[in-house]
């Protein structure tokens, strides 16, 4: 099946050409780790993550590339402030080494509650720097980057096609003033590609290169590792926003400027913000919720993924926690649909054709500019449907292959029993398969009164609490 999806350069919905027939390579900007992810981040994650999953129910092989950012990323994006890795160290008292280690830890810790798939390929930053320099290299040798105050920086006036991506207007942006802190700089849009001019003391975070000790500017390692591992041109990058007019333009501007080769990305997807309130979650404001937070008050970090799959990928999303138990409560509903479904069928799916009209319709809406939320109401309508429920639970897995809310693994949480409780069914049942019978219905009374309640079935007994 085709897929159309909404390509930030040209603002368009475009059908999806792969460069290779069958074969998708996907770009996704991964974390800053120096810090946790906050469920904005995730929100990003978790759109990518349906774009890949619904790219391979279209039948494509997907090479899904993500970067660690562990050095080089200053507090803005544009090139100001300190290294956030180097921030973090001074918060944490330890080395940018744990940092990087801890943080990329509890974002794939996170992003597997999410039920994001693991990208197929995860390249950090610090372990690529002699790609970044060669690039740097091919920059330099093809007249597209120059050297002011130690450091490395890209002429954007000698790349015509700078702003194409964010709709920048280079006229405007060639006029503008010099940027106060960087005085280097020819056009306060120039950036830096390689810095020597560090004021931070800190051996760890320093390489070697032609332009003497130093560290990457941050966009140089996303054009440096997508093409290492998807080649000089590939099909698609994603990420969030806010990266269309710096980080992005940036990459694409290092990328062809290096390889002559246009276009570097074929499709540009970005996903829209989580706001809270009328602000951008952001790690530099208030109201940084993770998904451990989540965790913490009680919530399972899927109502977060269904919360995300009810908008679309290019509309804000505002997060409340009235909002999430909305989210909440839908899945468990999801569930206990399915769980009745396995009831009835004793667990066995019909087997399903794949031009079954339900499925066809699901995809039909993801192939729309990955419309999730109207595929949602498939799934709904679905259930609600006078289909054979076999044929209900087949279709509700498959789409689930999309959806990735566990569906098929579910299990309904059991209880706790206190080993107390636990120790009296057992002496119960003793009791019983010694036939004596009044000692059986004593201790039968006796759980009823702590609350528990028996049900003695061929399979075995099971207990419940009673609410
Ligand atoms: P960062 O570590 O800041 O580069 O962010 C990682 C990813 O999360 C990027 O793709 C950002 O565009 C994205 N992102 C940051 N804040 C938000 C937000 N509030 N909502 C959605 N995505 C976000
Ligand atoms: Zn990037």
């Amino acid at each position: 099946m085709k897929i159309s999806l909404f390509n930030t350069m040209g603002r368009k919905i475009e059908e999806f050409v792969p460069r290779e027939a069958g074969r998708a390579g996907l770009y996704c900007c991964g974390m800053t780790v120096y810090n946790f992810a906050h469920i904005g981040n995730m929100r990003t994650y978790v759109f990518e993550d349906i774009l890949r999953r619904a790219l391979e129910m279209a039948g494509y092989e997907v090479r899904h590339v993500m970067n660690v950012t562990d050095v080089g990323h200053l507090t803005s994006d544009a090139d100001e402030g300190e290294d956030k890795m180097i921030v973090a160290m001074r918060r944490e008292g330890k080395t940018a080494h744990q940092i990087a280690e801890f943080y990329t830890d509890a974002f794939f810790r996170h992003a597997d509650m999410l039920h994001i798939a693991r990208p197929h390929v995860v390249c950090k930053a610090t372990e690529h720097i002699p790609e970044m320099i060669a690039q740097v290299e091919r920059l330099e040798a093809n007249g597209l980057a120059y050297r002011a105050g130690g450091n490395v920086y890209f002429d954007i006036e000698k790349f015509p096609s700078y702003g194409d991506l964010a709709g920048l207007d280079m006229e405007n942006l060639q006029a503008g003033a010099r940027i106060e802190v960087d005085k280097a700089k020819r056009n306060e849009h120039d950036f830096a590609l390689w810095f020597t001019q560090s004021k931070f003391e800190n051996q760890e975070m320093i390489w070697d290169s032609p332009w003497g000790r130093g560290y990457p500017g941050w966009h140089i390692e996303c054009s440096a590792m997508s093409m290492k591992y998807l080649g000089e041109q590939f099909d698609i990058h994603c990420g969030g926003i806010d990266h269309v007019p710096v980080h992005h333009t940036n990459e694409i501007a290092q990328a062809e400027g290096a390889t002559g080769k246009k276009p570097w990305v074929r499709y540009w997807v970005h996903g829209e913000w989580l706001v809270m309130g009328e602000e951008k979650m952001s790690k530099s404001k208030g109201g940084f919720v993770t998904v451990d937070t989540l965790v913490e008050r009680g919530y399972d970090p899927l109502a977060l993924r269904y919360f995300c799959l009810q908008a679309h990928y290019r509309q804000q999303l505002g997060f409340s926690y009235d909002a999430l138990d909305g989210a909440a409560t839908a899945l468990s509903r999801l569930r206990e649909n399915v769980l009745a479904l396995r009831k009835e069928t004793g667990g066995t799916a019909a087997e399903l054709g794949d031009d079954h009209p339900a499925l066809a319709e699901f995809q039909a809406y993801l192939a729309d500019d990955l419309n999730v939320p109207r595929a949602m109401s498939v799934v709904w309508n679905t259930l609600r449907s006078d289909r054979a429920a076999a044929e209900k639970l087949a279709l509700v897995y498959r789409f689930d292959n999309v959806l990735g809310l566990g569906l098929e693994d579910y299990e309904p949480p059991r209880e706790e029993i206190p080993e107390q409780v636990a120790a009296l069914v057992e002496e119960r049942l003793a009791a019983r398969k010694a036939k004596d019978w009044a000692t059986a219905d004593a201790l039968r009374k006796r759980l009823a009164d702590m609350g528990y309640a028996l049900k003695d079935t061929a399979e075995g007994t099971t207990v419940t609490k009673h609410s």
